[in-house]
This record gives C-alpha cells, sequence and structure tokens, in this order.
C-alpha cells in the first residue's frame, strides 16, 4: 500500500501569507486575531498555544490598545475605524488579491454613483462583508443563478465574485444577465445602460477542483482531510467524491481507526482543501503508515 500527499492541497497564497504574519508577530507579544484565522480548528488550535487570541466583533468593540491581526479575508472599513477609535495596532493580513477586489470596488462604487454593484458570494461571507463594505453596505449579494432575478436588469450593473466561488456558475450568471437585458431592450445594444463585469475569482482555488480529481482519479482510496467550517473543503470534497466515490472526510488522522480496506498494494490518497494545513495531511498520512506496519 502506499500513501501519498496530493502535491496542490494545503493552504493558498494568501493563508500562508497570513499565517507566517501571525507567527512572525506572536514572537514579539501578545497578538488577538479578528476571527478564526482560517477555517481550520487543528490549525487555530496551534497557533492559540503560540499566544494567538482569536476574538469576535463585539470583544474587538471593547478592546483598548491591544494588537489585532486581520486575516486574508480582508475587513470592511467599519472594522479600521473600531480599530483606530480604540487605538488598536493593526496588522493588517489581508491576502493582496482581496485587497485589490476591495479597491477595484470600491472605485465602481464612488465612480459610478446609482448604479447596481452585485457581488457573487456567500451572505455572510467574511470575505464578502468586506466587499459590501466598500459600498456603505449598499452591494447586492447573490448567492446562485436563481438570484439573478432580484437584480433590476434595466439599471447599469457592475457585477463583481467573491474569490472563491464557482467560475462555471459566474459564468452562467453573466450569462444570464445578458439575456435579461436583451430581452428588457429587444436586443437594442443603443438603449441598454452599462453591464460590467469582473471575474476576480482567485485561480488559486478555482484550478484546484481539476487538479484534485485528477489526483483522485488515480487513487484506491481518498483521505480528504478538512475543517468542518471549511466552505472551501466541502466544495473540494464534493468534486473529490465525484471523481472518486471512495472518498472519506476527516479532520483529524485520530479518525482512523483501521486500515481501509483496499488491495495489498493499492493507492491511498491524501488531499484537502485550501485551508487544510500541510503537517495535518502528513499526520494523516503518518497514521495511515502507522497502522500498516503494526
Ligand atoms: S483564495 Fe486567493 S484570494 Fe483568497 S486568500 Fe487565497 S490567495 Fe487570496
Amino acid at each position: 500500500m502506499t500513501v501519498s500527499i496530493d502535491p496542490h492541497s494545503g493552504f493558498c497564497f494568501g493563508v500562508t501569507r497570513a499565517i507566517r504574519q501571525a507567527e512572525e508577530e506572536l514572537h514579539k507579544g501578545m497578538l488577538f486575531c479578528l476571527g478564526d484565522i482560517v477555517h481550520n480548528g487543528q490549525e487555530v488550535g496551534r497557533l492559540e498555544r503560540m499566544g494567538l487570541q482569536t476574538i469576535d466583533y463585539d470583544a474587538l468593540r471593547e478592546l483598548r490598545h491591544g494588537r489585532v491581526l486581520l486575516r486574508a479575508h480582508g475587513e470592511p472599513p467599519s472594522t479600521y475605524r473600531i480599530a483606530s477609535d480604540n487605538e488598536l495596532e493593526v496588522i493588517d493580513a489581508t491576502c493582496p488579491v482581496v485587497k485589490r477586489l476591495q479597491e477595484r470596488i470600491r472605485d465602481t462604487y464612488s465612480s459610478h454613483p446609482g448604479a447596481q454593484i452585485v457581488i457573487f458570494g456567500k451572505v455572510g461571507h467574511a470575505e464578502v462583508i468586506g466587499l459590501v463594505g466598500q459600498t456603505r453596505n449598499t452591494a447586492l449579494v447573490i448567492e446562485s443563478l436563481d438570484d439573478v432575478g432580484r437584480i433590476d436588469c434595466s439599471r447599469p450593473v457592475f457585477l463583481f465574485s467573491q474569490t472563491t466561488k464557482s467560475v462555471e456558475t459566474f459564468r452562467q450568471i453573466v450569462g444570464e444577465i445578458t439575456r435579461r437585458r436583451n430581452q428588457i431592450f429587444a436586443g437594442n445594444q443603443a438603449d441598454m445602460p452599462p453591464f460590467e463585469w469582473h471575474d476576480t475569482i482567485c485561480r488559486n482555488v478555482s484550478n484546484r477542483v481539476e487538479e484534485i480529481k485528477a489526483f483522485a482519479r488515480e487513487q484506491d482510496m481518498v483521505f480528504f482531510v478538512g475543517g468542518d467550517k471549511s466552505s472551501n473543503a466541502k466544495v473540494l470534497f464534493a468534486h473529490c467524491r465525484e471523481a472518486n466515490p471512495n472518498t472519506v472526510f476527516l479532520s483529524s488522522p485520530d479518525e482512523i481507526t483501521a486500515l481501509p480496506a483496499i488491495p495489498a498494494d493499492g493507492r491511498i490518497g491524501v488531499c484537502g482543501a485550501t485551508s487544510t494545513p500541510l503537517w495535518l495531511m502528513q499526520a494523516v498520512r503518518d497514521r495511515l503508515l502507522a497502522l500498516q506496519s503494526a
């Protein structure tokens, strides 16, 4: 039996960068983090044992004179205002890709007063709260193709996407808005208000779907390691199981109590989400190898 780890799985660039920043800052002393630094309880626990304290918005409002790390998802302007009012030092670990997206939305909002800014994303997701905040909370969030009916297609539309959404669904949404506009204006381009769409999906994540499916197809069995709070883990796990039905989800190596029933010369693959640390996938691999040699 061989056990291999998917070389494309694990933290994306933005999360790796935020965790590195947290580790560096923890050497200087006490550090708070607004929300879980990553949707993986094991990694959060590791950093908390180093001294990181995870806080929520209520605790942020009460905090005075501390140091607060803002995670890769980014934050709305109101968070920076609270930090400034409370004389907190901000360690801004917002992913540069998210930061650029926030700037584009803010620029569009200020240069097109009254236009509809639409964000394809998950309502309540930290990144989406940060994006909507760039528009004084006026942007419309749509979660799926079915939500396109909520857009007023007779008015200007500026469409963006949360960085971790599906490219395919984004394209379908663009197609549906175009279809509705053509219907309203009987295809008369001259009468149509602007429709700008910006595919702001991070390829760091979208490319992983095909990569993880290819990896899963090569295995007799797959252990997908992810946090139960991670939406990215849920999506990638579904793709993984579609490519290889013999895929199981787990959050910790302790969940493996026996060797899986596969041929003696079988292949086991270990993979994970963009929020899964490499050390955790290695621990799963080591657990399987230990059971094999027991
Ligand atoms: S998925 Fe992309 S945009 Fe989001 S944190 Fe990772 S690198 Fe940044």
